[in-house]
C-alpha cells in the first residue's frame, strides 16, 4: 500500500484529481499531515467521513516502530526505527547553537564499503521510500512539539548513499522543504555524498538551493583508492571535474568533509596534495573526528593534532573547520547502533 507521505505537495493534488476531489483537498491533506502532524487518517477531522474512508482503503501513513533511544549528555538523541518488513534504520538528532538538526538514514545498509565506516559492514539491503525519509523527520519533529521546539536543519549524512537512491531522496526533500508543509529551508538542509559522479551533474541541474558535501577523506587516488571503493568507478580527477560543473551552475559553497585517520591521511603529504586539489575552489573543508568503529582498526586523532592539520591547511589558503563531536557518549557513528542490534538478532 501507498504511503501518503509519499506523495510531495503536487502529487498529493493530482492523487486527489485522480479521486475526483478538488486538488485543494489533496493539499488540505498534506497540511494535516505536515503543519497539524497527525498520526493517523481519522484525525483529518474536516474531511467528510467518506473521504477519509476512501483514504484509508487506499493508503497508509509510514510507520516507524521505536525500537531504541539513546540520549547523549549534550541532547544529541539517536533514534533506532524497524520499517514495516522489519529492517532497521536510524536516525540522529542534533542540538546545535543554530538550531537543531536530524541526520536523516536513506538507504537500509550501504554498498559503498568505505573501509573506516560502520555503515559499510551491511550490504545494502534496499532503497527507503521517500515516505520512509520523511517519517523519520516527522518522527522526531512529534518529539520535539512535546517540548514546543521545531527542526531547523536537515542532514542526509545517515546509513547509505543519497546519490544512489537519488529520485526517492530528491523527492523527500521536496516535500519536508515546502513551505505549506514543514518548512525546513532548502539552505538549511545538506545532502552528502562519496562522489557519486553522474548523480553530481543531475543535482548540479536542479539548480535547487540544497547544500552539497563531498565525503573527500583521501587526496590522491592511491589512498582514496584504498579507503574508499568509489573511488575505483569515478577517480578524483573525474569527481573535482564534476564538482567545478556544480560550482559553474550553482553559485554556492560547498564542503568537503575529510575525516582524520591516524597515521593514514593527517600527513603534511596529504595537507600539500588537498591545498593543490582544491586551489581556488568556493569550498571549505571539514575536519571530522573519526568515532573509532570495532571492526576496523582505524584510529582518530587528538584534538590538537586534528589542530596541526587544520593550521598547516589555513597557511596554505584552504578554509576549514573541525567538525564538533556529538554524542561521544553513545553510540553515535554512522550505523554503529544499528550495528549493534544486528549482531544482537544474530546472536
Ligand atoms: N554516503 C554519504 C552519506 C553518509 S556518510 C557520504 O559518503 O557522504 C556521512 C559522512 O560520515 C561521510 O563523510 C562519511 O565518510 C562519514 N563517516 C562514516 N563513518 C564515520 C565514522 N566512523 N566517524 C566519522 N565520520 C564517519
Amino acid at each position: 500500500m501507498k504511503s501518503l507521505y509519499d506523495f510531495n505537495y503536487d502529487e498529493m493534488g493530482e492523487m486527489a484529481l485522480a479521486h475526483g476531489w478538488k486538488k485543494f483537498r489533496g493539499h488540505q491533506i498534506f497540511q494535516w499531515l505536515y503543519r497539524k502532524r497527525v498520526a493517523s487518517i481519522d484525525e483529518m477531522s474536516d474531511l467528510s467521513l467518506e473521504t477519509r474512508r476512501v483514504l484509508s482503503e487506499n493508503y497508509e501513513l509510514t510507520d516507524l516502530e521505536l525500537r531504541d533511544k539513546q540520549v547523549s549528555s549534550d541532547g544529541t538523541t539517536k533514534y533506532l526505527f524497524a520499517l514495516k518488513d522489519g529492517s532497521l534504520i536510524e536516525s540522529v538528532l542534533m542540538q546545535f547553537d543554530y538550531g537543531k538538526s536530524i541526520c536523516v538514514t536513506s538507504q537500509v545498509g550501504c554498498n559503498m564499503a568505505c573501509a573506516f565506516c560502520a555503515s559499510g559492514l551491511t550490504k545494502k539491503k534496499r532503497d527507503l521510500t521517500s515516505g520512509e525519509m520523511v517519517s523519520q523527520v516527522l518522527y522526531v519533529q512529534r518529539d520535539l512539539d512535546a517540548q514546543k521546539e521545531r527542526l531547523s536543519h536537515i542532514v542526509v549524512m545517515g546509513t547509505g548513499e543519497p546519490f544512489d537512491n537519488y529520485d526517492h531522496v530528491m523527492n523527500f526533500l521536496r516535500t519536508v522543504n515546502h513551505d505549506r508543509g514543514l518548512g525546513i529551508g532548502a539552505r538549511h538542509i545538506t545532502i552528502s555524498t562519496c562522489g557519486v559522479v553522474p548523480r553530481i551533474y543531475d543535482f548540479s541541474k536542479e539548480h535547487t538551493q540544497y547544500n552539497l558535501a563531498i565525503s573527500l577523506h583521501a587526496p590522491s587516488n592511491e589512498l582514496r583508492n584504498q579507503l574508499m571503493p568509489i573511488n575505483k568507478a569515478y577517480p578524483l580527477e573525474e569527481l573535482m571535474q564534476a564538482i567545478r560543473y556544480y560550482t559553474s551552475e550553482n553559485n554556492r559553497r560547498l564542503t568537503f568533509e575529510y575525516i582524520l585517520l591516524k597515521g593514514v591521511n593527517d600527513g603534511m603529504k596529504q595537507v600539500n596534495e588537498l591545498a593543490k586539489l582544491l586551489k581556488g575552489l568556493n569550498a571549505y573543508v571539514n575536519l571530522i573526528p573519526y568515532n573509532a568503529v570495532d571492526e576496523n582498526g582505524f584510529l582518530g586523532v587528538k584534538y590538537e593534532e586534528a589542530m596541526v592539520f587544520y593550521d598547516a591547511l589555513m597557511k596554505r589558503g584552504i578554509r576549514c573547520t573541525i567538525r564538533k563531536e556529538h554524542g561521544a557518549d553513545i553510540d553515535a557513528a554512522c550505523g554503529q547502533l544499528r550495528v549493534k542490534h544486528l549482531r544482537k538478532e544474530d546472536a
